[in-house]
């Protein structure tokens, strides 16, 4: 059984029954019977049905936001955004994909298309529950492929959900939701009629995924974990960084792979830095995720909630210091106070492993060697972010860092038209862009 709570009450939404052996058959039937008609539109034709789907979620935006909002508790602002976000990818995808795809011809006599590759697995986390799958569905779909979707078990809403707007838009089968445990997926993957597959979710999904994945010879797409390093040099305009940290760390509740996760501060100035930290994480509004007026929700499940509580503990029996925060809410709802910690090391849990909560360890540099140094000692290396006063130095120093993704000034965030995805533990292959339309094709050359 797969169960939607609504982590502000704990009290459960609802309880959807797992599809049964013969239930996956014949999605895997249909996704191939899908294929065939799919694939065998224009661009142009896949196009209006992803516009049309467009015009659906923000014609139904306040239904969906707070879809995302009761099952894993983003606060109603940011899952409005989020469902405009969708819309926005879904148009995107549609009116970039033909240049994208485009035959190449190379020279007289060889050319180069894309041809989709069939059904695609994807498998989904539940943070961004509407994003993550259309950052995936809508290059997918725009190549030619069709997807079965395994979301995460605490939004199955959400998944019929989309899958609905889909079917309106006249999508037809070529999505399809998977209602599965994470125990069954391997299953579906080494069927021979699944194409390719897509994990966004934790390190260890990525792992097992990949396996077999591998194993099967699939292409594989991985987003996984990050622990995406902030860094502040000397010369950064401290208060303006502070605010900006408290927000990059903060964002849906800091269950975000790109949420700013570790701080690392010039020593000259990092106790103006924490100062303000603390004021700025100290000013966000914890409460009820249905209130406009709300910054941070609660965690998305009582486990994940326990386990962040289980990093900063163990990281403060190691000597960490914590300023503010530190401890769940009291009551119902799991809720956990914005924290801030300092005295912590490198091999405490809150710098050595991805905290997927609202805490925010501040770690002191010398020189920026050894900025660069801590930034890249992790396993993860998705994004990063350097705050600085000379936009130049922090475009020379970007590339020093491990990341998918390096932004100065700015906090990482993804759009449409951005390649997104990480190096090492934080995976391999890339969504959005051109790279995303590109990710599940086969690249064929044709020399006549
Ligand atoms: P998760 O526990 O890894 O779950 C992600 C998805 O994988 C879920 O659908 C889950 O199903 C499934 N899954 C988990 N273990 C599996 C296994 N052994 N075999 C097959 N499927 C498995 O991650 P999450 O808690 O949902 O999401 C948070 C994680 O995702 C964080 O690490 C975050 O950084 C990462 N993330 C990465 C990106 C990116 O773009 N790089 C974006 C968002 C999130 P069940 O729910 O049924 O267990």
């Amino acid at each position: 059984m797969l169960v939607s709570i609504d982590p502000a009450t704990e009290i459960v939404l609802k309880e959807y029954p797992e599809h049964s052996p013969r239930e996956v058959e014949q999605r895997l039937v249909a996704a191939r019977r899908a294929f065939a008609a799919w694939s065998t539109r224009s661009i142009a034709e896949r196009g209006l049905v992803l516009h049309e789907a467009a015009g659906i979620l923000d014609r139904d935006a306040k239904h969906h936001a707070s879809l995302i909002t009761s099952e894993m508790g983003k606060p109603t602002r940011e899952a409005r955004a989020e469902v405009q976000k969708c819309a926005t990818a879904l148009r995107y995808a549609a009116q970039n994909a033909e240049a994208s795809l485009a035959p190449r011809e190379l020279d007289a006599r060889c050319t180069i298309v894309h041809e989709p590759l069939g059904t695609i697995l994807g498998v989904m986390p539940w943070n961004f529950p509407y994003w993550q799958a259309v950052r995936f569905l809508a290059p997918a779909l725009m190549a030619g492929n069709v997807a079965l979707v395994k979301h995460a078990s605490n939004v199955t809403g959400c998944l019929l959900a989309l899958e609905d707007v889909l079917r309106e838009a006249n999508a037809q089968e070529a999505m399809q939701a998977l209602l599965l445990s994470a125990s069954h997926v391997e299953r579906v993957i080494v069927d021979a009629r699944i194409a390719g597959v897509s994990l966004t979710g934790s390190e260890a999904a990525g792992r097992a995924i990949g396996r077999a994945a591998g194993g099967a010879l699939k292409p594989t797409v991985l987003e996984l974990g990050g622990s995406d390093p902030f860094l502040v040099m000397r010369d950064a305009d401290v208060a303006s960084a502070a605010r900006e940290a408290s927000r990059a760390r903060c964002v849906n509740g800091g269950q975000s792979c790109i949420a700013a996760k570790r701080f690392i501060v010039a020593r000259d100035i990092i106790d103006d830095f924490t100062e303000h930290l603390v004021h700025e994480m100290r000013s966000l509004r914890v409460g009820d995720p249905t209130l406009e007026v709300t910054d941070v929700g609660p965690l998305a499940r009582g486990d994940l909630r326990d386990a962040v509580h289980a990093q900063v503990t163990r990281s403060v029996a190691m000597g960490a210091r914590v300023l503010t925060g530190g401890a769940a809410r009291a009551g119902r709802g799991y809720y956990y106070e914005p924290t801030v910690m300092t005295q912590v090391t490198r091999s405490m849990p809150v710098m050595e492993e991805e905290v997927f909560g609202p805490v925010a360890p501040i770690v002191p540099f010398d020189d920026e060697n050894e900025a660069v140094e801590i930034a890249n000692a992790t396993p993860y290396g998705l994004g990063a972010s350097i705050w600085t006063r000379d936009a130049q130095k922090g475009c020379t120093l970007a590339p020093r860092i491990h990341a998918g993704m390096t932004f100065v000034n700015d906090q990482v965030r993804s759009s449409p038209e951005r390649p997104f995805g990480g190096v090492k533990a934080s995976g391999f292959g890339r969504e959005l862009g051109d790279e995303g339309f590109r990710a599940f094709v086969n690249v064929r050359t044709i020399v006549g």
